[in-house]
């Protein structure tokens, strides 16, 4: 009898205790679900497009903006695969950046590329693996709206554009008024008066160059670059640019070595291709002290045309060489030496190259020189 009793005791515990459990776990699931509608609120509430993927690739999460972007309903979305979502023609150049072609589960790793869905609108993408020490969970994909941001850039190239378009005819005139006096066209001037005009007439010199440099980038940047390509001897053009430097060669008494060899014809265009060595060679020359020298080789592989230019000058520091081809980056050391320069030079220079399909790179050590090199496949099929 004791013994029932103790085991009914027993029992009136384990039910209690069984209860108690229950009532905890409820208050878990409960707080769960919590956490889970506070975090979907978040993302909804969210500017930016967020996806998220299973590690099938399939929908998980997506939220309002994003739905928006793609252009889809959002019944029936949840467990679809990615790649699907993005059949639509004017998604293919999304489609192809992200999705693996040959593996459609597959998703590429990319940070922030931009792509336009539609004529007047532009998104930034980033995708992300997810995965913790054990296994990959999924892809976190944001899209990141910057329509805005393209059109006040493309307002400003622009007015680049239409201030140096304005700008380049009234210091034409300038430039030939002071050419004229200064070659006694109107009359006979003092050595004073001369050597005043000379000083405008380089200063104005210097404007029309910076003018020029202007317009070229909000070429690059409004995507017309190139327009006269044609089959050419890059020998030739090297040789114009030679010719066209010997003046400044000789004001800082530095000499110029150019080793070439018969190369095949390569298709170009043939004035920026001129601008690309003039800008390499008067960098080298401006960044190279009095006395000092200059090699140009010029040579080929099966593929391609190398072009090298070496320099015994300042170098470019360490510390700076991975901004070199950015837009107005000018390095510390030429910045102190009493050069000028707009910081343009290489970035259209770099511009030029690969709309030319090549490529541009250079070697460098402060206080001993800088070699640049540039390659352009011989057919650009
Ligand atoms: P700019 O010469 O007008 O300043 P560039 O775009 O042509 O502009 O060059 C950017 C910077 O790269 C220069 O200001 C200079 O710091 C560095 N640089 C380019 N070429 C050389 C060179 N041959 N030697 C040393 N520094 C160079």
């Amino acid at each position: 009898m004791e013994e029932l009793l103790t085991k009914s005791e027993e029992l009136r515990n384990v039910r209690v205790a069984l209860l108690n459990v229950l009532e905890d776990t409820d208050d878990l699931r409960k707080e769960a679900v919590d956490e889970r509608n506070k975090t979907m609120t978040i993302i909804e509430n969210l500017n930016d497009g967020v996806i998220l993927l299973n590690k099938n690739n399939q929908v998980e999460i997506i939220n309002s903006p994003a739905l928006e972007v793609l252009n889809i309903k959002r019944e029936g979305v949840l467990g679809i695969p990615f790649a699907n979502l993005l059949d639509k023609e004017e998604l293919a150049e999304i489609k192809k950046a992200i999705i693996d072609e040959k593996d459609h589960k597959k998703i590429k790793d990319i940070y922030r590329e931009e792509f336009s869905t539609s004529k007047d609108r532009h998104v930034e993408i980033t995708s992300v693996l997810l995965r913790d020490e054990l296994e990959e969970k999924g892809f976190l994909i944001v899209i990141h709206d910057v329509t805005k941001e393209k059109l006040v850039e493309r307002m400003k190239t622009e007015f680049v554009s239409v201030a140096a378009h304005q700008l380049r005819t009234p210091l034409s005139a300038i430039k030939w008024t002071v050419r004229m006096i200064l070659d006694g066209d109107v009359g006979s001037i003092n050595e004073e008066q001369k050597e005043l005009l000379e000083k405008t007439y380089i200063s104005n010199e210097r404007m029309i160059r910076l003018i020029n440099d202007l317009l070229n980038v909000s070429r690059i940047e409004e995507g017309r670059l190139l327009y006269n390509q044609e089959e050419v001897q890059i020998e030739d053009v090297l040789e114009g640019v030679v010719n066209a430097s010997q003046e400044i060669l000789r004001n800082k008494n530095i000499k110029l070595k150019v080793e070439k060899k018969e190369l095949p014809k390569v298709i170009i265009d043939k004035e920026k291709m001129g601008l690309v060595i003039q800008n390499l060679l008067e960098n080298a020359v401006k960044y190279t002290h009095q006395g000092g020298k200059i090699k140009i080789s010029l040579d080929n592989d099966e593929k391609n045309v190398i072009f090298k230019i070496e320099d015994s000058g300042v170098g470019i520091p360490k510390d700076q060489q991975d901004r070199i081809f950015t837009k107005f980056f000018r390095a510390e050391n030429v910045t102190r030496m009493e050069t000028d320069g707009t910081g343009l030079g290489l970035y259209t220079t770099k511009n030029i190259i690969q709309a030319h399909k090549g490529e541009i790179w250079f070697e460098s050590e402060e206080n001993k020189g800088t070699t640049f090199y540039f390659k352009i496949p011989i057919s650009n099929k």
